[in-house]
């Protein structure tokens, strides 16, 4: 099966964007961040409508191709270099070594 990293995804909706022509400028990076939120909405208006998980989960592909839209176009217009794959590990591993629930004080059930 054919697979990415996030590094890869990143470089691909990059030249996705280049090559539709989607803002890709400076000015661009807090729109790309609100359609981020827009797109997560589009995903739990498709959950609450009872469509299929295919279509729920393009929904939320999408957030991620704004994410890394805007990774991407801060690395370009701050001449920086984010490695997302490397930020995922470092962060997956952090949020291991914290207790259970961290973070979460609400909602849990009353004892
Ligand atoms: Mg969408």
């Amino acid at each position: 099966m054919e697979t990415c990293t996030f590094n890869e995804a990143k470089r691909l909706v990059r030249q996705l964007v280049a090559e539709k022509g989607f803002p890709n400028d400076e000015s661009a990076l807090s729109q790309k961040l609100l359609w981020a939120f827009v797109e997560l909405g589009e995903a739990a208006d498709a959950y609450k409508k009872g469509e299929n998980w295919n279509v729920v989960s393009e929904e939320l592909i999408d957030v991620i191709f704004y994410i890394l839209d805007f990774i991407g176009l801060v690395e370009k217009t701050q001449s920086i270099e984010i490695n997302v794959d490397r930020l995922f590990l470092e962060k997956w591993r952090k949020n291991m070594k914290r207790p259970k629930r961290y973070g979460q004080r609400r909602d849990l059930p009353r004892k």
